[in-house]
């Protein structure tokens, strides 16, 4: 069986700036990741990544991984299907290998959930989206709309509502109940946005980007934006075998991205950081690399 020090899983922005750190601190470590570059290769364009005003999502995530290669770090493109835990260390099983490492760093991501529509994959960046805190500036003065009754949909309508001159907030129960009260109250309050209950999205229509969605197959409502914000479901089983405690779907970290188990990190869009974004991603990586090094230092 192969020994590191360290393994990150995962190679999103969490994964490779904490490999970036790494490989600075002269860990003996490895990266696993399914997809190199992370959910990034699937973004559009990213406008709020400090140094760039403005690049495509897989360009920005290509960087990254050249940057890390160049420190001659071993990217994996291997998936993780089990991981146990010894008094040692942790035995990592992918699907081409058995690895036993000291301490893990845990950084797989999410999925968002999709609203499994004709047509939605193809109008992601021209007019649909999934992120407003990333794409809510390009609907100043546009009529924009929002699908889902949670706390993340309330969210996106009221940060949307500081831009758009309209937003709609399309949602299949009768009433908010899902979300925070000072949300609901909030959006109730905006005169800015428009909920409308009792409604499914049934057809997305557009020619070359989105121009109205049709609801419950029969209204049309013009709109320019919609952003589907119906759940994200972090990648946190694995973690959750080993025992690591898990709140909402998400795992906890306290101080320098530790969990409650010992040598195990976690960073990035599977923790329980409010804001899933590329920069609090590279963030949390870089401090759980400090954390292993610090660890490790100590344990020598
Ligand atoms: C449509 C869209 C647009 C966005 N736009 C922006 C934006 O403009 N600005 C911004 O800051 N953020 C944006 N985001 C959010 C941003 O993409 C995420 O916050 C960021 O990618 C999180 O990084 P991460 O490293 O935590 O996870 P991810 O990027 O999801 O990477 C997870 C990694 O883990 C790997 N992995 C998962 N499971 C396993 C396994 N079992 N074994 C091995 N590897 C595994 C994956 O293959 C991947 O390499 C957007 C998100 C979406 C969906």
């Amino acid at each position: 069986m192969k020994k590191y020090d360290m393994m990150i899983i995962g190679a999103g922005p969490a994964g490779l700036t904490a490999a970036l750190y790494a490989a600075r601190y002269k860990i003996n470590f490895l990266v696993v990741g399914k997809i190199p570059g992370g959910l990034v290769t699937e973004t559009h364009k990213i406008c709020n990544f400090p140094s760039y005003e403005d690049i495509g999502g897989l360009e920005l995530s290509q960087k990254m991984v050249e940057q890390v290669k160049k420190l001659n770090v071993e990217i994996k493109p291997e998936e993780v299907k089990d991981i146990k835990k010894s008094k040692t260390g942790f035995e990592v099983i992918t699907n081409k290998d058995n690895y036993f490492v000291k301490k893990i760093i845990f950084a797989t991501g999410s999925e968002r959930k999709k609203l499994e529509i004709a047509r939605e994959k193809e109008l992601v960046g021209k007019g649909v989206s999934y992120c407003a805190t990333c794409d809510a500036t390009f609907y100043k003065d546009k009529v924009a709309s929002v699908v889902g009754g949670s706390d993340a949909a309330l969210t996106a309508a009221s940060l949307l509502s500081k831009f758009a001159k309209k937003v709609y907030v399309i949602y299949r129960k009768e009433k908010f109940f899902r979300g925070e009260k000072i949300l609901m109250e909030e959006v109730k309050n905006n005169r800015n946005i428009e909920p409308i209950f009792n409604s499914k999205i049934t057809k997305l229509i557009g020619k070359d980007k989105l121009e109205a969605i049709e609801l419950n197959g029969k209204k049309t409502l013009k709109v320019d934006g919609l952003f589907i914000e119906v759940g994200s479901s972090p990648n946190i089983e694995l973690a959750e075998s080993v025992g690591v405690q898990i709140e909402k779907k998400q795992i906890v970290v306290c101080d320098f991205q530790r969990t409650s188990v010992k040598g195990f990190f976690a960073a990035g869009d599977v923790t329980n950081n409010p804001l899933k974004q590329i920069i609090t991603a590279c963030g949390e990586g870089a401090t759980a690399a400090n954390s292993v090094y610090r660890g490790l230092m100590k344990e020598r």
